[in-house]
């Protein structure tokens, strides 16, 4: 495979392409690399999405604080432990608590308190990855002396224009960027990524986006296509919604980042499948290792939708853990069964800065 670097045009060729035969070599190509820097294993991640309250108002996110049309929840302790003891029984190695953003008080400790228990319930076998938004560094530090140690938080978007019209002002992208550099600062795994398609989002943008990830020099992608809905106020601003050129978008998205970041875990995201039944296989055909299966409970899925068409809805962890492994079997992978599954990339970091 050619060793030359991949430069700033040769992305925007990749996210630009639209022809099938074309395409597929990129597959193909971004597969091959996989393959060689983090292998035919695929890891699962299990996601609790334990609470649907949110203080922030993102203008194209389905439970954003000013949408009244659902009811919130928020998991107890012990159902949030449940899910996580479903996790480990079924050997997932990791799981992901994703919620709303809160900063309060309460929250801050019911979270710190969840991550000690399931470290506890697991002896310290499933790795915990939080997705709670931007909190402050003292938060991030109890969460991380509690036992978690990968934090998700995408940047939505690298172009700071673009971010700022697709948040109220008071949503700060400089405040979002000090989070990532505070994670890493602290020890934290630190994943990002962004929204693919957005409205008014060009393909110079995505490549910058790219970019923007090996500058950060992350640890982990996760990104996905961005999709309507309806009772946002972006709703209304993506007319020409084209769900076949989000799929597209985003599995070249997927395969452009492998080739320019080649040794990090990308995952293969719902909204992938959202758009395209077989969207995350074809996402792990592109060159993503990386699958977040839902464990929430089933009564409140209906409750947690970000985007329309939300896959999965009603169906529980067990028949989302029997469909998976057929799917990641049948395209003949192999899953990575009770382990953290960390990326080379984060090793060769850790090993580099000893
Ligand atoms: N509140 C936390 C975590 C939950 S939201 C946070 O915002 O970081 C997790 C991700 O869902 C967001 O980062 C965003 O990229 C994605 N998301 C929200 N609305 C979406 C939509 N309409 N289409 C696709 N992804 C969306
Ligand atoms: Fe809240 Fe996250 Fe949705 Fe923004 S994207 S409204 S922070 S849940």
């Amino acid at each position: 495979m050619s060793t030359t670097p991949i430069d700033r045009q040769d992305l925007i060729r990749m996210i630009a392409s639209e022809k099938t035969d074309e395409r597929q070599v990129l597959y193909d190509n971004a597969y091959r690399l996989k393959l060689e820097q983090v292998g035919k294993l695929v890891y699962f991640r299990g996601i609790i999405e334990f609470s649907n309250i949110c203080t922030k108002n993102c203008y194209y996110c389905g439970i954003r604080r000013d949408n009244t049309a659902f009811s919130r929840f928020s998991m107890k302790e012990d159902e949030v432990l449940d899910c996580a003891k479903l996790a480990h029984d079924y050997r997932y190695g990791s799981i992901v608590l994703q919620a709303g953003e809160r900063n309060d008080p309460d929250f801050v400790s019911f979270v710190e308190k969840v991550v000690r228990r399931i470290k506890q319930m697991s002896d310290n076998g499933l790795g915990i990855t939080l997705s709670l938004g931007e909190q402050s560094p003292e938060t991030y530090r109890r969460w991380f002396e509690a036992g978690a140690h990968r934090y998700l938080i995408r940047i939505e978007t690298s172009n700071r224009s673009l971010y700022q019209s697709l948040h109220p002002e008071d949503h700060d992208f400089d405040r979002r960027m000090a989070c990532i550099s505070e994670l890493r600062k602290i020890g934290y795994q630190v994943g990002t990524g962004v929204m693919i398609g957005l409205p008014g989002q060009t393909e110079e943008d995505l490549a910058e986006d790219i970019l923007f990830f090996k500058k950060l020099d992350v640890d982990m992608i996760g990104m996905g296509p961005y999709i309507v809905h309806h009772d946002t106020p972006m709703a209304g601003k993506s007319p020409e919604f084209n769900p076949v050129r989000q799929l597209r978008l985003g599995l070249n998205m997927i395969a452009a980042t492998r080739l320019a970041l080649k040794d990090v875990n990308i995952a293969a995201t719902t909204a992938l499948q959202a758009l395209d039944p077989r969207g995350r296989e074809l996402g792990l055909q592109a060159g993503a290792n990386i699958i977040m299966p839902n464990i929430t409970y089933t009564r409140y899925r209906s409750s947690y939708q970000l985007y329309d068409n939300k896959p999965c809805l009603d169906e529980n962890a067990g028949l989302c853990r029997a469909c998976l492994s057929h799917r990641i079997t049948g395209i003949g992978e192999d899953i990575g069964y009770n382990e953290w599954g960390d990326s080379p990339h984060f090793a060769k970091r850790r090993f580099e800065y000893k």
